[in-house]
């Protein structure tokens, strides 16, 4: 096929940006491998992908040293199913290893740095996919949210970012981190091409045995704004310990959804302080098991060659960072015989009972709008904080993934001072995908 004009244009424009841009969010070009396929929903869209997400032929890292050099012999069934409909993959994205974090820091690669600020943090643990896409270094991305890793760096970075429902868009080719959690999610500026994208991608995939054999609503269907009946709102007191211009900006969309005719109420997020504690409990027990196929003899760059015992032991101490290595450490303690119980089993019935809540919500409320992030984008230099005040800042975002739910990070505005941006999310009920993006149509400035 030759390519037309314009496709070459946007080629070379993306190219020459991700050549000169600074911020570090792009790890892998492949450029001469793309093509122009006319006539296409996806056709001179280009996209850049989380190295989490399996493209054939390419590098497949994880941001991790333990992956160095693994070159993938399969694509995902997202990326099939992008370009079969004419989207051009022009590159792969820097992260936090493993999709473990929040701030796009903890990576081989070194840090990702935000565009609107370059001393600050993109977010993360797909702080690489957000970024490029507020800097205009591709159309559309795509990243991984097992607990927020798509809506909180899309907060950060000022852009739409979509988690869907677990089971719509198939996980096969995505490297797991906690897979009662992981989802493929799509990072866009453009709500349409997010949509566009989301109907390419959604559906049933054989290859992944959670994914749902639910038909997905047509694009004509998707693109249709419906008014929702009503959205449950969270209360001034329950967002008093939010960045005061996160709350004034949330409540001015409150407005906004009042003014449409669109009933409110308030409504208290279910077990709300149970939320994180389940979901690092029962994340970091799934990682640990997910990852001990990292030992340098199924998978993962081997470090010595001597017993058994070294070979694992060299390998896993000097293939993983800190941050992956602490949930190793905490999930194999979580699921040893002594503590099973007591924590994960535990955690599995509290999770039974946050999603009952949710599901209660869902037969009052059409949608929810809640914060995304309590507070901006942080420097990247930030003096240590716990690993415990990191995990803090998943507050808002864990829910959606422990029910399993759809949610949409929408561009909600900028700090005044540090002129940083951030986004509220919006939350529907399972396969409601549409709602979220009525809402967020109607919720535009
Ligand atoms: N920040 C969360 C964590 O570190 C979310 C990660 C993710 O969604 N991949 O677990």
């Amino acid at each position: 096929m030759i390519n037309s004009n314009s496709y070459n244009q946007k080629l070379k424009n993306y190219k020459d940006k991700i050549d000169s841009s600074s911020t570090n969010s792009v790890v892998r070009t492949r450029f001469d491998s793309v093509k122009d396929n006319p006539d296409r929903l996806l056709s001179e869209k280009f996209f850049l992908i989380k190295d989490n997400i399996a493209i054939l032929g390419e590098e497949l890292t994880c941001s991790s040293e333990i992956l160095n050099g693994y070159v993938s012999p399969y694509s995902a069934t997202v990326i099939s199913k992008i370009e079969e409909n004419g989207g051009s993959i022009i590159g792969q994205t820097n992260m936090d290893e493993f999709a473990m974090g929040s701030s796009s820091t903890f990576s081989q690669f070194g840090p990702v740095y935000n565009f609107y600020n370059l001393s600050k943090i993109a977010g993360g643990s797909s702080g690489g996919s957000a970024n490029a896409v507020a800097e205009g270094l591709c159309d559309i991305a795509l990243g991984s949210d097992t607990g927020g890793s798509v809506r909180q760096p899309a907060s950060l970075c000022g852009i739409y970012g979509l988690k869907p429902t677990y089971g719509r868009i198939s996980r096969y080719g995505l490297v797991a981190h906690a897979s009662s959690f992981d989802t493929i999610g799509i990072l866009s500026n453009n709500l349409e091409e997010l949509i566009d994208t989301f109907s390419v991608i959604a559906g049933y995939d054989i290859n992944d045995s959670t994914s749902i054999n639910l038909d997905v609503p047509s694009l004509e269907q998707l693109k249709t704004i419906k008014m929702p009946k009503s959205v449950g709102i969270l209360s001034n007191n329950f967002l008093k310990n939010i960045n005061p211009e996160i709350s004034d900006a949330y409540f001015s969309k409150v407005n906004k959804i009042k003014k449409l005719g669109i009933k409110v109420s308030e409504i208290e997020l279910p077990y709300f302080k149970y939320c994180l504690p389940t979901y690092y409990i029962l994340t970091m027990a799934e990682a640990s098991s997910n990852l001990s196929r990292f030992d340098g003899v199924r998978y993962g760059n081997r470090q010595s060659n001597q017993d058994l015992n070294n070979l694992y032991f060299e390998t896993r101490s000097l293939g993983f960072l800190n941050e992956v290595k602490r949930r190793i450490m905490s999930g194999t303690f979580i699921l040893s015989s002594g503590f099973y119980d007591a924590y994960f089993s535990k955690a599995c019935k509290v999770r039974r009972l946050i999603k009952e809540s949710y599901n209660e919500l869902f037969e009052k409320y059409d949608a929810l709008l809640i914060p995304t992030t309590p507070s901006v984008a942080h420097d990247i230099d930030r003096k240590k904080s716990s690993p415990v005040e990191a995990y803090l800042a998943d507050i808002f975002t864990v829910p959606a993934n422990l029910c399993g739910i759809p949610a949409l990070n929408i561009p909600a505005g900028f700090s005044k001072e540090e002129n940083l941006p951030f986004g509220l999310q919006i939350l529907s009920n399972s396969f409601k995908e549409e709602t979220l993006f009525s809402l967020a149509h109607l919720l535009k400035e």
